[in-house]
């Protein structure tokens, strides 16, 4: 079993107790930072669903996670073009929700929707560039079938 698995089997066994609430926990350890800030980058350092810019959340302690579209529990992979970036407050209204019913939830709650929507849509279609500590560039493009990664530099 290497690091990655175990990893794995840590956050199923910690879900199952109860132990994960708010993906706080859980978000610092699946993904590496520099594809993580690629992310960030890639969405213009907002979240996707609110809008909130990562200095507004920071001024108001909020802070800034990825999220799962297709959330984990649901099966959803760590594909780019499964991931957004998130203020923690959205990312822990989302909880488990598909995107389809967390737009549901903000409807029954008063928010207008069609534009949460289409960002989202749009900023998981986009391809992120992933700059290794070495200063190597790559190119990551989300598709149906999974991650296309390419070398730029
Ligand atoms: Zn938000």
């Amino acid at each position: 079993m290497n690091h990655h698995d175990q990893t794995a089997v840590d956050e199923a066994a910690a879900m199952h107790i109860g132990l994960i609430r708010d993906k706080t926990w859980y978000g610092q350890h699946w993904i590496r930072d520099n594809k993580r800030a690629a992310i960030y980058s890639r969405d213009g350092y907002a979240c996707a669903y609110c809008g909130i810019t990562s200095e507004s959340a920071e001024r108001q302690g909020i802070r800034m996670t990825l999220d799962h579209v297709h959330p984990r529990e649901l099966g959803g992979t760590h594909n780019v073009g499964n991931l957004v970036t998130a203020c923690l407050v959205c990312n822990c209204a989302k909880q488990s929700k598909g995107l389809r019913a967390f737009l549901k939830y903000l409807r029954g709650i008063g928010i207008q929707t069609a534009g949460i929507a289409k960002r989202v849509r749009r900023q998981k279609a986009k391809s992120i560039f992933v700059t290794s500590a070495k200063g190597q560039i790559t190119k990551v493009t989300p598709t149906a079938e999974g991650e296309i990664r390419k070398r730029v530099s």
